[in-house]
Formats: structure tokens, sequence, C-alpha cells
């Protein structure tokens, strides 16, 4: 079996990745893949939001660049994408974005929880610090719910990034996962098999495998996504995904065309 699409990938454009577009596609043909996706961070209405995307100038230079992966290797079906930041306030942005070019999914990620506090980012990692756990991951949960119920988003990106820095909340967290589950199934929203988890400190794909089945019973669709930030991270322990997946009862993911889903057999 062929691997599935890998659709979620990224670009120097953001200024923390490398290799170009036309590099990680290469890397993607060379491992068999038939399909993957661009989904870098979307820009911002002001270009000092913070760091880690690229400007908003820049962003046909984006679209322009995996045109350009398209052409230099025409056998893989290369997909037009944003992860986008779920911010609420922004979703007029959002929508402005999506006017702009004919993309094939938007990836809606949480990232932050309050106007300043992207909790994935390491260089803030004293605000984790500082409080419980329980009240974090409540509030990342509640963004993600309405991330899924906005309409915004094809795919719901890397479900549990609150446990990156191995910050878990006391006793069972199943509760917190409820009304999410239920928001994607609701709304027909993908979650991603995300396994850039696997190399950050919680050393586990997003979501969890409890996660993962509470999705599987409520039949919410899958992507795969190897969230890389180098060549050498395309396609990356998506095999291992895939057997977490059908593990967890699935046996289909979903393919996006301008915005529209398809199942692929898995
Ligand atoms: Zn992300
Ligand atoms: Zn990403």
């Amino acid at each position: 079996m062929p691997l599935p699409a890998d659709y979620h990938t990224h670009t120097p454009l953001c200024r923390h990745a490398v290799g170009e577009p036309i590099e990680l596609a290469a890397q993607a043909a060379s491992l068999g893949i038939r399909e993957m996706g661009f989904s870098d961070h979307n820009p911002m209405p002001r270009d000092d939001f913070d760091n880690w995307r690229m400007r908003a100038d820049q962003l046909d230079e984006y679209v322009a660049k995996v045109e350009e992966a398209r052409r230099a290797h025409p056998g893989l079906t290369i997909k037009l994408a944003l992860e986008v930041d779920f911010i609420p306030g922004y979703e007029h942005w959002i929508r402005e974005l999506a006017s702009r070019h004919p993309w094939d999914y938007f990836i809606g990620s949480v990232h932050y929880i309050s106007p300043s506090w992207d909790i994935d980012n390491p260089s803030k990692l004293s605000e984790w610090k500082k409080r419980d756990p329980l009240e974090v991951w409540t509030a990342y949960f509640e963004r993600l719910t309405m991330a899924a119920e906005s309409g915004l988003f094809e795919i719901i990106g890397h479900a549990d990034l609150c446990k990156k820095f191995c910050f878990y909340p006391r006793g069972d967290q199943a509760a917190l996962f409820k009304d999410f589950i239920r928001a994607a199934k609701d709304h027909r929203v993908a979650i991603e098999l995300n396994t850039a988890g696997l190399r950050k400190d919680c050393r586990e794909i997003y979501p969890s495998p409890t996660i993962l089945q509470m999705a599987a019973q409520a039949q919410v669709p899958i992507t795969f996504g190897s969230d890389a930030h180098a060549p050498e991270e395309v396609g990356l322990n998506l095999a291992e995904a895939v057997q977490l997946a059908r593990g967890a009862g699935y046996t289909s993911w979903v393919r996006f065309t301008q915005r529209r889903a398809e199942e692929v057999k898995l």
C-alpha cells in the first residue's frame, strides 16, 4: 500500500523551516508518496503579529513556489493549502485569505490561547510553569472546538498540541475532548494524524490514541501530516500513523481538492 498524502508541510517563508517546495516535493517523490500538500503558516493582517509566519505580501510568492513544485514534479499531486491560526476575532481575515487563491484545504490550528501566548513556543515555557495544566488544556480545547465549529477549515491541526512539553492535567482527560469531537463530527471537519509529536518532548503522534479512538467512534474523518519543516521530514513516520489509524478502526482518509472532500481507502 502506498503511503497516504502528507498534507502538512512548511516552507522557509515561515522563517523557521528549510527547503523550498521543489525540494520537499522531490523528497516526497523519492519516498513513493503520490500526494502531498503545502500548508505554511498563514500571514496575519499585521506582519509584526509574531515572528514565525510569512508576511502578507509574500502570499503570492508562496503560491508561485507551490506551482513551481507542481511543474517540476508532474507525477506527484501537490495540494495548495495553509495552516491557519484560529484566533477568535480573526474570522473575517481568514475568509479574506480564503478568497485570494484556489486553496485545496485550510488546516485550522490553535497555537494561541490568549493574545500573547502561543503555547507551543519554546521561548514561552515559563508561561506553562505559572499555570495549572488543566486550565491551559481547557482553554486550548475550548478554542479548538470553536475552530471546528467555525466552518473555516477542512482539517483541524495537531489536535492535542497542548501535550507538546509534557504538562499534563491530572486524572482522566477524556472529558476535555468530548465537545471537540462532537463539533468535528457535526461540522464534518477532519482531524490529522500529525507525526511531529514524535519529534517533541511528548514523543507521541498528535492526537493521542484516546482522542483518535473517540474520533473513530464518531466517524470523524482523518488526514495525515508530517508537519515537515525540512525536506528530510517529509513523510516521516507516516507508516506508523497509518498503523495507529487502522488500529483505531479507520479504513479511509480524506483527500481535499478545492475544498471538497473525497474519501480514499487506507
Ligand atoms: Zn501548527
Ligand atoms: Zn505546522
